[in-house]
C-alpha cells in the first residue's frame, strides 16, 4: 500500500522541495519505489530531479485539468532514481482553471488513484501557500510532512498551517493527519533554535522526527547539477540527515521491523 506525503508549509525557503528532493532519494537507497509530484509552478523539485522543466512534453497542469492520464506524464529520473510528475510554469493556470471544474479539490487525488499501486511512497512538493493546488495536496494525501526552521515566527506560521489543516479534515479529507514536522537548516549552537524545538516537542511530541536536518551547502549546491545529495555528495552531512529521516520515516510507517530488514540489505 502506498502511503502519500504533502510537503507542506506555506511559509517559502523552510526546505520543501530540498526535502522533496532528497527524502525520496535516500528511499530508493533502501529500495522503495516513490513518486516525486511537483505542485509548485516553479518547478524546482522538476529540476532539482535532473528533468528540464523547460522541455515537458506533459505535466502536472494537463493532469490536474484532464488533458492526458497521470502514467502518460510521469517521467523517471535516471539521476535520482524515483519517478517524477513534473511542472513548470504552466501549472500557475491550473490554478484559474480548476476553480471552473468539478470537483475541483479532488483532481490530483483521482490522478494519483490510478497509478499508486506503483509505488510504496508518494511526495508531494507544495508551493508556499494554500492555494488550490495545496488544497489538492492535502486532499490526496494520506500524511503531512511539514518542513521547518526553527526561529522565531516558525510557531505562529504552524498554527495557520494547522487551521488550513483542520478545515481540509472536516470538509474533504477527514483521515488526513500529520505525518511529522521536519527541523531543517538545523543550528543546535543557536539558542532560539533549541527554545523553538523544545517548544515543538512540547506541543507536537512524537510527531516531531528525531532525525534533523543541518544547514549544509551540499544540500544547496546540489540541485543546480539536478542531483539529490545522496548522488551529489554521498558523504555530506546533508546526505546523510536525509538517509536518518528516511530509515525514521520508514520504521513510523512499516514498523521496526521492515526498516531492520532494510539495514540488513543496504550492509
Ligand atoms: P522551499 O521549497 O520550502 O521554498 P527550498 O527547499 O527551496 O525551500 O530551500 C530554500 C533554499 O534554501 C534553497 O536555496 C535551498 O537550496 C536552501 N536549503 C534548503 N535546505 C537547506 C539546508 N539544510 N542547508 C543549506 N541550504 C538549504
Ligand atoms: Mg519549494
Amino acid at each position: 500500500m502506498s502511503q502519500i506525503f504533502a510537503i507542506t508549509n506555506q511559509k517559502g525557503g523552510v526546505g520543501k522541495t530540498t526535502t522533496a528532493i532528497n527524502l525520496p532519494a535516500s528511499l530508493v537507497a533502501m529500495k522503495r519505489r516513490v513518486l516525486v509530484v511537483d505542485l509548485d509552478p516553479q518547478g524546482n523539485a522538476t529540476m532539482g530531479s535532473g528533468i528540464d522543466k523547460s522541455d515537458l512534453n506533459l505535466s502536472a497542469y494537463d493532469v490536474l485539468t484532464g488533458k492526458c492520464d497521470c502514467n502518460e506524464a510521469i517521467l523517471h529520473s535516471e539521476e535520482a532514481g524515483y519517478d517524477v510528475l513534473p511542472a513548470n510554469g504552466d501549472l500557475t493556470a491550473a490554478e484559474v482553471e480548476l476553480i471552473e471544474l468539478k470537483m475541483k479539490e479532488h483532481r490530483l487525488q483521482y490522478a494519483l488513484a490510478e497509478v499508486k499501486k506503483n509505488y510504496d511512497y508518494i511526495f508531494i512538493d507544495c508551493p508556499p501557500s494554500l492555494n488550490m493546488l495545496t488544497v489538492n495536496a492535502l486532499c490526496a494525501a494520506q500524511k503531512i510532512l511539514i518542513p521547518m526552521q526553527c526561529e522565531y515566527y516558525a510557531l505562529e506560521g504552524l498554527a495557520a498551517l494547522l487551521d488550513t489543516i483542520s478545515r481540509i479534515q472536516k470538509v474533504i479529507n477527514p483521515s488526513l493527519e500529520v505525518g511529522g514536522l521536519l527541523r531543517t537548516m538545523y543550528d543546535p549552537r543557536n539558542s532560539l533554535t533549541n527554545d523553538v524545538s523544545e517548544q515543538l516537542f512540547e506541543h507536537f511530541g512524537d510527531k516531531v522526527f528525531s532525525a534533523v536536518i543541518p544547514r549544509n551547502v551540499r544540500l544547496a549546491e546540489a540541485p543546480s547539477y539536478g542531483l539529490p545529495a545522496l548522488v551529489y555528495d554521498r558523504q555530506s552531512s546533508g546526505a546523510k540527515a536525509y538517509l536518518a529521516l528516511a530509515g525514521e520515516l520508514v520504521r513510523r510507517v512499516e514498523g521496526d521491523k521492515a526498516s531492520t530488514d532494510t539495514a540488513l540489505e543496504t550492509v
